[in-house]
């Protein structure tokens, strides 16, 4: 690009433009597995629609013990640990710190990807504007991954894509129009209040809307059976999100942003003003502490990629043979109204089953046309019915781990995303299990060398420590191991093992019970409206914080200070016999294992 401004050139083997949820977890699971990353992030901050400057919490699969695991998890349990309090650009620095910390990784902040460099069908490069050093940052790479949820890599190297909504009869689907549009979900901006101990007056700027009446947020019958059945505005460390301040549906999708925004900030603050000093709302007390000027994107562009998920893949439960992540959030498609959906003719929001969890495919991850683009997050290959279930963060961070781990397994295997087929999907299912994650329907294989060892177990025991499935699979099985706090776990051999690394599974408490009192912070550890009652977060009382690891009786390793369910020590030490004793736990009586392996 000619320009007085210096380029900076960058070379890896990755380059992730996007720093989302979906982009920092592609990023850190390519540098984990081996791939020299580069992360291009436009805002000061990653997490997208996480991050401080928007604050939507993250949702994912519905139902007990569907919480999702992995990378997303790890985030979770060191934003409890060091954020008890959940202040939220603490949770930005989780984020910043574990992409920091890793070597394989440089990261771009503030910069924004506005050019790319082809040939052909392949990206050699692309360029990035960084606002803050007045440089643009030239990256070459083998691979790269559009993690935007703008698909801003689409029009910038003829990727193909797809705005707005499918007709019915394109996929043999119910939800959308009969006949195509471009119309999308919208956007909104969040804010965040605070209560205190003395009435705290409002005054609402001169161009806040006014909204005199609650009536004035009613809602029309048909979305009662559908959708939320209010617009509900109380808020409260329990209370509503106000999520539905929404618009900038009708399209463009990306241009109208700014003009969006300004019309959000007038809807933001009138409600602000109605629920302060208009009907009698009992919030005297409280104080509006933040509110965002960067509207959060539900919606804009989609990548065409091998397979195309559809609604009726979801309902179907999403049986793929290369099954690479789960959903399970139900389809939820708001009106592209969005707010100003009020009158009888207006279209509905619709809020329809979805099992959960049902299987997404490696497929929807990598462009059909692009030999070297892949993509996660809210832009991958699916209809906009499916979308409307896919779109939540607890699904973008999965997607996004399974692209980035299949990204470093092409980097190592020197081929493109679409020949990562047959047993290469295997090895990207059981590199993901390793690393964590669950993917329904497929059980981890158990590495030779703790199959053979003698364990101080049951058989029943051990046939549940070492059958694949490392969560509860519903509340009448059995599917962990429970011993005693102060007792050992001990395998044994005739002859001596050498041993590369302990693989532990601790419990998370999936559903977060000892986490919080709290509903609305065991969905995840992300803060709302904070009332006097908020009670800081704990670590899972699950979770065990003290072991030791013995090589024929030789303290090898000991950890005082745990908060991660997922525990991998490297060892390297040769020994007959391997004694993991657990010695105390953040609060359970019981040590409870969902694995525990030497490999
Ligand atoms: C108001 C609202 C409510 C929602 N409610 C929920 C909810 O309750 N729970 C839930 O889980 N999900 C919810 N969602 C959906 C969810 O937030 C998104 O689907 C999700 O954030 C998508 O993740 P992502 O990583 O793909 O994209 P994003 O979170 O949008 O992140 C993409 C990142 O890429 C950056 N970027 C864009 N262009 C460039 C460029 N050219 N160069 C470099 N960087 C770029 C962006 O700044 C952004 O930080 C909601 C969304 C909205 C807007």
């Amino acid at each position: 690009m000619s320009s007085i401004f210096k380029t900076i050139e960058h070379s890896c083997d990755f380059c992730v433009v996007g720093g989302g949820l979906a982009g920092t977890i592609a990023a850190l699971a390519a540098a984990r597995n081996g791939a020299k990353v580069v992360l291009i992030q436009d805002r000061p901050m990653l997490g997208g629609n996480s991050s401080s400057e928007i604050r939507m919490w993250v949702r994912g699969a519905r139902g007990p013990y569907n919480r999702e695991t992995g990378i997303l998890s790890e985030f979770e349990e060191e934003n409890i640990y060091r954020n008890p309090t959940l202040v939220p650009t603490l949770w930005d620095s989780v984020l910043f710190g574990k992409i920091k910390e890793n070597k394989n990784i440089t990261l771009l902040l503030n910069a924004s990807c506005l050019d790319a460099q082809c040939d052909g069908n392949t990206i050699k490069s692309v360029t990035a504007w960084q606002l803050t050093t007045y440089t643009w940052q030239k990256v070459t790479a083998k691979y790269f991954a559009d993690c935007s949820g703008d698909s801003v890599l689409a029009p910038l190297t003829g990727a193909k894509y797809r705005i707005g909504r499918e007709g019915n009869d394109e996929f043999n689907e119910t939800i959308g129009p009969k006949v195509a549009d471009e119309k999308v979900m919208g956007m909104s901006i969040l804010l965040q209040s605070r209560e205190t101990d003395h009435p705290v007056p409002f005054i609402p700027p001169e161009w806040a809307n006014v909204y005199e009446k609650d009536e004035d947020f009613a809602i029309i019958p048909y979305l009662k059976s559908q959708h939320s059945t209010f617009r509900n505005h109380t808020v409260g460390t329990n209370g509503c999100n106000l999520w539905w301040m929404e618009l900038g549906g009708l399209g463009p999708a990306i241009e109208n942003t700014e003009e969006t925004r300004d019309e959000l900030m007038k809807v933001a603050f009138g409600i602000w003003d109605h629920i302060k000093n208009r009907e009698d709302h009992g919030f005297d007390n409280w104080e509006l502490e933040w509110i965002g000027f960067l509207p959060g994107k539900r919606e804009s562009v989609r990548y065409i990629g091998e397979h195309v998920l559809t609604q009726n893949d979801i309902a179907a439960g999403g049986n793929f043979d290369d099954i690479v992540a789960y959903g399970g959030w139900p389809m939820d498609d708001h009106s592209p109204k969005g707010f100003l959906a009020n009158g009888e003719d207006d279209e509905p929001s619709g809020f329809y089953r979805a099992p959960s969890p049902y299987g997404i495919p490696y497929r929807s991850l990598f462009s059909g046309n692009i030999d070297n683009l892949f993509f996660a997050g809210r832009n991958i290959s699916a209809t906009h019915a499916a979308l409307s279930s896919t779109r939540v963060m607890g699904t973008c961070s999965l997607l996004g781990q399974a692209m980035g781990t299949a990204a470093a397994i092409c980097n190592q295997k020197n081929i493109l995303p679409k020949q990562l087929k047959g047993d290469l999907i295997k090895i990207l299912q059981q590199t993901l299990i390793y690393d964590g994650v669950f993917i329904p329907g497929i059980k981890r294989e158990i590495p030779e060398k703790t199959k053979a060892a003698n364990i101080n177990i049951s058989e029943e025991a051990r046939e549940i420590l070492l059958n694949g499935v490392e969560r509860p699979r519903g509340d009448e099985e059995q599917n962990s191991v429970i011993i005693d706090k102060g007792d050992a776990l001990i395998f044994n051999y005739a002859s001596p093992v050498e041993i590369k690394e302990l693989r532990i599974m601790f419990d998370p408490d999936y559903n977060r019970m000892s986490v919080s009192p709290n509903i609305k912070n065991r969905v995840f550890a992300q803060k709302l409206h904070t009332g006097l009652d908020f009670v800081p977060l704990k670590v899972p009382a699950t979770i065990v914080k003290t072991f030791e690891v013995y090589a024929d009786n030789k303290l090898v390793y000991s950890s005082d200070n745990n908060y991660h369910a997922l525990a991998r020590i490297p060892l390297g030490i040769s020994a007959c016999e391997f004694s993991i004793k657990f010695i105390d736990t953040w609060g359970s009586e019981k040590v409870t294992l969902f694995a525990c392996e030497l490999i």
